[in-house]
């Protein structure tokens, strides 16, 4: 697999031009063009169906465009789905996790789908679980775990391969505030290492807080896309309202 010659003269990590996914005679993005440079921290808005965990999920490599193009560094999706997989992590609403297998076990087989040496996957491994705090279940079987638990185990996974890019669908739903404080600083840490991100979300205010740059879906397309500077959760709010109003009542 080579690399895309088109590679020196794009500025975007991940980029999407007339991006369409149907589901039947049903299309829920229309035409997308989007730009993500990297280092960027991107917050994903928009009401239930307006297309962001399909948009994650193509992006991710986990479903294909009905037509349009999509590259992520360099690499082209759906062709090059392997290459862009290695430099991803993800969380999604389907946890990726193995019941019967304990936390670290199941790490362990994700760092190996990953070719991460054994001897530093252990070690990443239990820094990863202390940092999700998941230390004291470490030989607990993931099927004995709470949700809660499950997601942290997810975020844990997601972060395994250190990935350049973070791709992560409504990561705050069914943590606690404990968990969420927890996600809030892993994700800023990870901002501050510069991996780009990209995040579905309803809280709008861990959106203007977090997030260096913020896109509302809306109806297929982008119905708003801005710097975060100046924006508190108030602000974002309104925003909000206006953008996905404005969609409804058109
Ligand atoms: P969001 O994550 O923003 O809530 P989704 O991307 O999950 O929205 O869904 C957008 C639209 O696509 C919804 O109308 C949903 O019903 C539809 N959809 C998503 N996945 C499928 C699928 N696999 N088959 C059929 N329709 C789907
Ligand atoms: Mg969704």
């Amino acid at each position: 697999m080579t690399q895309n010659s088109e590679l020196g003269t794009r500025n975007s990590l991940i980029e999407t031009r007339a991006l369409v996914k149907a589901f039947g005679l049903l299309p829920v993005l229309r035409k997308l063009d989007l730009d993500i440079t990297r280092g960027e921290f991107v917050a994903l808005l928009g009401p239930n169906g307006s297309g962001k965990s399909t948009l994650l999920r193509l992006l991710g490599a986990l479903s294909k465009p009905t037509a349009g193009d999509i590259h992520i560094g360099g690499w082209k999706l759906p062709e090059e789905a392997a290459a862009v997989r290695a430099q991803i992590g993800m969380v999604s609403h389907k946890v990726l996790l193995y019941e019967n297998l304990s936390a670290r076990e199941n790490l362990r087989f994700f760092a190996r789908l990953y070719h991460l040496p054994a001897a530093q996957a252990d070690e990443r491994i239990t820094a990863l679980l202390e940092q999700v705090g998941l230390a004291r279940r470490t030989h607990d079987l993931v099927r004995t775990f709470s949700r809660g638990m499950q997601q942290r185990l997810s975020i844990a996974r997601a972060l395994l391969h250190n990935p350049d890019i973070l791709l992560l669908d409504e990561p705050y739903t069914g943590l606690d505030v404990d968990a969420s404080s927890v996600l809030d600083a892993l994700l800023t840490d990870a901002h501050a290492a510069g991996r780009t991100i990209l995040m579905s979300t309803h809280e709008l205010n861990r959106a203007a807080e977090l997030a260096s740059r913020v896109i509302i879906l809306s109806r297929g397309v982008i119905g708003y896309d801005a710097p975060t500077a100046g924006l508190d959760g108030l602000r974002l709010s309104a925003i909000y309202t206006e953008t996905t109003s404005m969609a409804t009542a058109r």
